[in-house]
């Protein structure tokens, strides 16, 4: 689907839950594509993009780049507190803290790096035991110690489990939101965009639908 489509889709989910259109941020997940996919939506005007893993992301988007100077990359994947530098460098959004040592180990960085960078929490709403995510009945004390820490915490983010409706998980993420004042919500995949967007998503999360099938769909 090309980014017109995807973004006439959230035009109308936006109409529909009567929401201005500029209230959703299109991050397209460019993660295992190829570099014709990527460079056919730069072209079309998208500069946020999401990525799950550091490594591969660098590769990618350094080049990118020199070229392109308002790119703004968001990390959606589990980070280990030892990538916590190169993803500081690379990333101007961190999607995924989830653990205080996590927390701490980007907090260090960005003070190095002078990189205050903005984050979400990301929140395991199915309770899922292999996915990352703090569990919601940790999610305040978590926040209070990013707050503490002097972390730039902007809202929180989820991935519901793959078989189950995700209404329930992204009504869950609003609530907990709404509970600490924390203005923004990262949920809605290619599959549930629309349905997030009636939920109150702020930023949808969209890789297949705008891309086409991933190279190595395992990922
Ligand atoms: C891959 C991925 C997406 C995009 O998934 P699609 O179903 O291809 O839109 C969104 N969020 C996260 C965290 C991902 O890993």
């Amino acid at each position: 689907m090309t980014l017109a489509a995807i973004q006439k889709r959230m035009k109308a989910a936006c109409e529909q839950a009567a929401r201005p259109l500029s209230s959703v941020q299109l991050v397209a997940v460019s993660k295992m594509q190829t570099d014709a996919a990527v460079a056919a939506v730069l072209d079309a005007g998208q500069r946020v993009f999401g990525e799950n893993r550091v490594q591969e992301a660098k590769e990618r988007w350094l080049p990118l780049r020199e070229k392109y100077d308002d790119l703004k990359l968001h990390l959606i994947g589990h980070l280990q507190s030892n990538k916590a530098s190169v993803a500081v460098a690379l990333f101007d959004v961190i999607e995924t803290i989830d653990s205080e040592k996590l927390a701490g180990a980007l907090k260090n960085e960005m003070d190095k790096q002078s990189r205050p960078l903005p984050c979400f929490l990301q929140v395991n709403t199915g309770e899922e035991e292999q996915k990352g995510g703090v569990a919601p009945r940790d999610v305040e004390a978590l926040y209070k110690f990013c707050q503490s820490a002097g972390l730039n915490i902007y809202g929180l983010m989820c991935i519901p489990p793959v078989d189950e409706i995700p209404d329930p998980h992204f009504a869950l993420l609003n609530k907990l939101a709404k509970g600490l004042g924390l203005p923004h919500l990262s949920m809605g995949m290619s599959a549930d965009f629309e349905t997030a967007i009636r939920y109150g998503s702020t930023h949808i999360r969209v890789g297949s639908a705008l891309f086409g099938i991933r190279e190595n769909s395992k990922a």
